[in-house]
C-alpha cells in the first residue's frame, strides 16, 4: 500500500472507486493519462447518470403532462420526481418552489428580467460583488437599464475576499436586490453567504444567490441560507447540461411575472389576454430538457450516496498541496488566496501567456481553463487579461496534482 493509499483510507473517501463511476476520466489525451482539471466549467458523469439518460430516451420517452397514454404519465412520474429529488437537495419548503431552467444563466435572467418588469423603480439599488460571473453581472445591468436602478459593485480584498464591511456600507433603504456568488469561479472564494443574506434582509432587499459553484462541493439548505432565490446548473453537479435550477421562495415566486411565455405556463388563453397557472408551471414555458431533469436527478442521487464531508477533506487536501508545490515551483502567481475557498488554483506563471500555459499542459494530457473565466471585471480589477485555472473534484487525485505540477516545471523550461 503506497501512502497516499493509506491516507485515503485512513480518512475514509476511496477515490480510486469513485474515479470508476465516471468513465470518461480513464483515456488518454495526447498520449498520456487524461487529468481533468476543468471543473469549474463542467464536471464530468458518472455512469448512472449516462445509463439513466440513455433508460429514458430507450424506454420512458413522451411529452410530459399533457398526454393520456402510459408513455406520457411514465414520463410525467419521472420529471415530476426528479423536481422532487432536487427539492430534498436544496431542502426547499415546497417541490412547486423549484423551476426547470436551462442553467444558472438562465435562472439569473429570470429574475433580474421579472424583477425589471415588477419590482425595481429609479433610485433602487442593486448590489453585486467584484468576483462575479457575467452571468450575475449582465442581467442585473439590463435590469438597471430597464428600471432607472442603479448596480453597484462590493469591493474585494488583496486575498479575492468580500470586503464585507464595505459590502455592508453599500446597503440602505434603497438596496433592493443583492445578488452574490456562493463561491467565485475564477478564485474560488466563498462568501460569507448568511452573513451577506442577514445584512440584505435587513433593509428588505430581495437576495439571490448565485450557486454554480457551490452545489458540487457542499449540501445547500435554502431554508437555512433564507435567500428568495438560489441558481445552478445540472451540468456542474455532475448532471447533464442544458438543465439546471432556480429555487425560489414560495411568496418571491408568486410576485415575480413569467420569463417566457407561451404552451404549459398559461391557466386560460384568449386573443386578447392569458392568466397563468399555477407554480413551478407559470415559469416553465414549452417543452422542457425532461431527460435532463431525470439526468440532474441521478446525478443527486449519485452525490448522496458519497460521504460529502470526506469529499470536502478530499478536495481540500488536493488544494493544500498544490500551494505547497507551488511554492516549491516558484515563478506562479495566485490569483484567490482566500481563507475559506473551494479548490480552484488560479494562476499566472511568469513571462507565460495564459493559454500558451494551457496548450503546452494539454500537450502532457491536463486539462485546465485559461482565460477571463468569464469575469473580465474582475481581471480588470488585478489588471490581468486571464489567469489559468486548475478547477478540482472530488474524483481528482494527489497524483494529478503532482502530475500537474511536473508538467508545468516543463512549461516553465520551455519559457
Ligand atoms: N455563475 C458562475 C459562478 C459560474 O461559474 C457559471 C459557469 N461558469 C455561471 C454562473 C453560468 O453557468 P451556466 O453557463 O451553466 O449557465
Amino acid at each position: 500500500m503506497t501512502s497516499f493509499e493509506a491516507i485515503k483510507q485512513s480518512e475514509g473517501f476511496d477515490v480510486k472507486a469513485i474515479r470508476q463511476d465516471f468513465p470518461l476520466l480513464d483515456q488518454q489525451i495526447e498520449g498520456r493519462k487524461l487529468v481533468y482539471l476543468d471543473n469549474a466549467a463542467t464536471t464530468q458523469k458518472p455512469q448512472v447518470v449516462i445509463d439513466g439518460l440513455n433508460h429514458y430516451y430507450s424506454c420512458d420517452n413522451a411529452n410530459v403532462h399533457r398526454g393520456v397514454h402510459s408513455l406520457s404519465d411514465r414520463a410525467t412520474e419521472c420529471f415530476e420526481n426528479a423536481r422532487n429529488t432536487v427539492q430534498h437537495f436544496l431542502n426547499a419548503a415546497h417541490r412547486h418552489e423549484v423551476i426547470w431552467t436551462r442553467g444558472t444563466t438562465e435562472a439569473l435572467n429570470m429574475v433580474a428580467s421579472g424583477l425589471a418588469r415588477s419590482h425595481l423603480k429609479a433610485g433602487d439599488e442593486i448590489v453585486i460583488t467584484t468576483m462575479e460571473h457575467h452571468a450575475n453581472i449582465v442581467p442585473w445591468q439590463m435590469a438597471a437599464q430597464q428600471s432607472g436602478a442603479k448596480l453597484l459593485v462590493a469591493p474585494i480584498n488583496e486575498k479575492g475576499e468580500l470586503d464585507l464591511p464595505a459590502f455592508k456600507a453599500l446597503l440602505s433603504e434603497k438596496t433592493a436586490v443583492v445578488s452574490v456568488a456562493h463561491v467565485s469561479n475564477a478564485l474560488g472564494t466563498i462568501n460569507p453567504i448568511e452573513n451577506i443574506i442577514q445584512s440584505a434582509k435587513r433593509f428588505d432587499a430581495i437576495t439571490v444567490v448565485d450557486g454554480a459553484q457551490a452545489v458540487s462541493h457542499w449540501p445547500i439548505d435554502v431554508q437555512q441560507l433564507d435567500c428568495d432565490f438560489y441558481a445552478f446548473s445540472g451540468h456542474k453537479l455532475f448532471g447533464p447540461t442544458g438543465i439546471g435550477v432556480l429555487y425560489g421562495k414560495e411568496k418571491a415566486l408568486e410576485q415575480l411575472p413569467p420569463f417566457l411565455t407561451g404552451g404549459e405556463m398559461i391557466q386560460t388563453v384568449t386573443f386578447e389576454s392569458a392568466t397563468w397557472n399555477e407554480l413551478p408551471y407559470k415559469f416553465e414555458a414549452g417543452t422542457q430538457h425532461i431527460a435532463g431533469a431525470i439526468g440532474l436527478a441521478a446525478a443527486i442521487d449519485y452525490l448522496n450516496g458519497v460521504d460529502r464531508v470526506s469529499a470536502m477533506d478530499h478536495e481540500a487536501r488536493l488544494l493544500k498541496r498544490c500551494n505547497e508545490l507551488s511554492e516549491n515551483l516558484g515563478g506562479l502567481h495566485l490569483y484567490g488566496r482566500a481563507e475559506n475557498k473551494t479548490a480552484i488554483f488560479s494562476f499566472l506563471m511568469e513571462g507565460g501567456h495564459p493559454n500558451d500555459v494551457g496548450t503546452l499542459l494539454n500537450q502532457q494530457g491536463i486539462a485546465v481553463r485559461t482565460g477571463h473565466h468569464c469575469t473580465m471585471p474582475l481581471m480588470n480589477h488585478y489588471g490581468i487579461p486571464g489567469t489559468v485555472r486548475a478547477a478540482f473534484a472530488f474524483y481528482n487525485t494527489e497524483d494529478e496534482v503532482e502530475m500537474l505540477f511536473s508538467a508545468l516545471k516543463k512549461v516553465q523550461a520551455f519559457f
